[in-house]
């Protein structure tokens, strides 16, 4: 497909946002696909920013309706990615990149095979704590609850393609950077993009 496709998983806390907004202020060929959720705006989130804010009876209705490419339940509210809004990014060629737990990234990757997935580790599980702590968003029930789920995410890096350990933020930033611009120079990538050099290499 003409655009590439990124997973980015972590749990909460490992610096995710502030590395994916990183990685769009470096790069404006990479844009963010927003989910849908039934959690509450943190300060500061805007409605079609961050996410599409929508109560639960709305969520289950656009699920039935099957317009969903994965959802899942985390931490206790419903998140999830819009089928066709992203299946028409990527054949437009568009750069997307989800920011996904584990079970999404697991449905997304049986229908776009080719995505490339990264996950993103905190330097330890109490480096974790801190800054989950430190975030102040949060209640302490949510903390807690949260930190018993990092350990069980934490062991689905596995299934991804790249893991940045996020010890230092200018250097993770820079590994995911690196990333999306390796992925955009596999052999598919480049073969969809120049169509014509290839076709000229490919002549007998
Ligand atoms: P938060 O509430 O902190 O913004 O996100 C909590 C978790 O939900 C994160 O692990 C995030 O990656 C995940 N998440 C956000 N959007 C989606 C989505 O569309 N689908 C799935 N499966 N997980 C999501």
């Amino acid at each position: 497909m003409p655009g590439t496709l990124f997973i980015v998983t972590a749990p909460s806390g490992a610096g995710k946002t502030t590395l994916v907004r990183g990685l769009l202020d470096r790069d404006p060929q990479v844009q963010l696909s927003i989910s849908y959720t039934t959690r509450a705006p943190r300060a500061g989130e805007q409605d079609g920013r961050e996410y599409n804010f929508v109560d639960v009876p709305t969520f289950r209705a656009l699920r039935d309706r099957g317009e969903f490419l994965e959802w899942a339940e985390v931490h206790g509210n419903y998140y999830a990615t819009s089928k066709v809004w992203l299946k028409e990014q990527i054949q437009a060629g568009r750069d997307t990149l989800l920011e996904i737990d584990w079970q999404g990234a697991q449905q997304v990757r049986k229908a776009f095979p080719e995505a490339v997935g990264v996950f993103i580790l905190p330097p330890s599980l109490e480096e974790l704590e801190h800054r989950l702590r430190g975030r102040g968003t949060d209640s302490d029930e949510v903390i807690s609850r949260r930190l018993l789920g990092a350990r069980g995410e934490m062991r689905h890096v596995g299934e991804f393609d790249y893991v940045i350990i996020n010890n230092e933020l200018q250097l993770a930033l820079d590994d995911l950077v690196a990333v999306v611009r390796a992925a955009r120079l596999r052999y598919g990538n480049q073969h969809l993009r120049h169509p014509q050099y290839f076709a000229f290499l490919e002549q007998d």
